[in-house]
């Protein structure tokens, strides 16, 4: 089935990749580990784990303030760190990179600071019908406790946005759109930049979940122009508990705190509460020192290919995967836009998407199922949920025939 497999794909070499992420050379039930869960988490490469371990070993300390050897080097890493993934999305200035949790949190603090200031009765946030839970929910949380609405742009049934819907939908009560990158459940790569004009232009900010955007090319927010852009570090080869708000200063400075606590303030008195500077004020408490250094080592190994090869290699994946699925009998896609990374959908037919992932893991191919989080869309496809096959740049078209070889296998059990 190899035939044309390409494992060095224009300057990238993927079984050179592969040996830097420990995980993968693992059998799980007694079959070599096939991992098709990227959308979910990524693995890591070695490169990070060190990163995180000689942080703990060496330098652990808390940052800022500390008046010893050890809180200087804490400090001067993790401040390295914010600067590093500064570079990575092409912000202007390292106060415009917040550390968080990750998307969730991210898009949770633009809800909770910026769209609570602004969002008066009437207004509007727009968000597609493909979006992750985390990218509607704290929408919907503000928006009741003021009177906002939170609205959905249509999606066609291949799974793009309908941009002419969201024309009409933009007046100017809309006061916000967030819009995913990429859709974790069905891997459509959304038309971001026209988002973004086309919101400026009726007035309205835009921030952009970038979960799946980031690890699959290099996104640039001064070129995108967008208000915000949220992303986890666990997605890109990070650790978990660690990710990013970019927001435009302007912005930030003009948004009230997130969370109150030590480090977000300048002065306290029962007076009144003064405010620190960016990116500060939104750092409330011991930030995830660790997981920012591990970040930073993560986009430093990204950083490191040349990211379009990586894109190119992963896309030839994505449109073989497309190919083998199309000669499978019984098999349906999920999501056929036009533009897809990442992710691949699927559902068998006569066969409970749990099912197949119980199926293949039992041959030692990890895949998700389930609603992805995102139960409007499968809602509107009338489905409870899907399989879901995802990749990283470690997955090879062996991994594909695997996949696909475990799939056959697993529908004589199911039919
Ligand atoms: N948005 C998208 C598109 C996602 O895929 C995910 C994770 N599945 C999230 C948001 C939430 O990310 P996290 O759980 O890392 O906060």
């Amino acid at each position: 089935m190899n035939e044309a497999a390409p494992n060095i794909v224009a300057g990238f070499d993927v079984e050179r990749a592969r040996r830097d992420f420990p995980a993968l050379a693992q059998e799980v039930n007694g079959a070599p580990l096939v991992y098709l869960d990227n959308a979910a988490t990524t693995q890591k490469p070695q490169c990070v784990i060190d990163a995180l371990s000689q942080y703990y070993a060496r330098d652990n300390s808390n940052v800022h303030r500390g008046a010893h050897a050890l809180s200087d080097r804490a400090t001067v890493a993790f401040e390295d760190a914010r600067k590093k993934v500064q570079a990575f999305i092409n912000a202007k200035s390292s106060s415009e990179i917040l550390w968080t949790r990750g998307t969730t949190e991210s898009i949770n603090l633009v809800a909770s600071s910026y769209a609570r200031s602004v969002l008066t009765a009437g207004d509007k946030v727009l968000v597609s019908a493909m979006e992750h839970h985390s990218n509607i929910v704290p929408w919907q949380m503000v928006a009741q406790t003021c009177g906002a609405e939170v609205i959905a742009i249509p999606v066609s049934a291949d799974g793009e946005l309908d941009m002419q819907a969201y024309e009409n939908l933009l007046d100017e009560r809309v006061k916000i759109v967030a819009v995913g990158h990429v859709s974790n459940a069905l891997g459509t790569v959304n038309p971001v930049e026209k988002v973004i004009s086309l919101a400026h232009a009726a007035g309205a900010k835009v921030l952009i979940d970038g979960a799946q955007g980031v690890p699959h090319f290099a996104v640039d927010v001064q070129a995108l122009d967008c208000d915000f852009y949220a992303f986890s570090g666990h997605k890109m080869y990070g650790p978990t508990g660690i990710g990013v708000l970019y927001g435009k200063a302007d912005i930030l400075n003009a948004m009230p705190p997130y969370q109150g606590g030590g480090e977000m303030i300048k002065t306290v008195s029962f007076a009144g509460t003064t405010y620190n500077e960016l990116p500060y004020k939104f750092e409330a408490g011991t930030p995830n020192i660790g997981g920012a250094i591990g970040l930073a080592a993560a986009v430093d190994y990204l950083s490191g290919f040349d990211r379009s090869a990586v894109a190119a290699y992963e896309s030839d994946l994505l449109a073989y995967t497309h190919q083998r699925a199309a000669n499978f009998e019984g098999l349906q896609r999920v999501g056929c836009a036009r533009q897809i990374a990442g992710a691949f959908s699927f559902l068998l037919a006569g066969a409970h998407p749990s099912d197949i992932g119980m199926l293949l893991d039992q041959q030692g191919v990890a895949v998700r199922t389930g609603d992805h989080c995102a139960q409007p869309i499968m809602k509107q496809f009338g489905i409870p949920g899907t399989a879901r096959a995802s990749f990283a740049l470690y997955n090879t078209r062996d991994d594909v025939d695997r996949f696909f070889a475990a799939l056959e296998k697993a529908k004589t059990f199911l039919m």
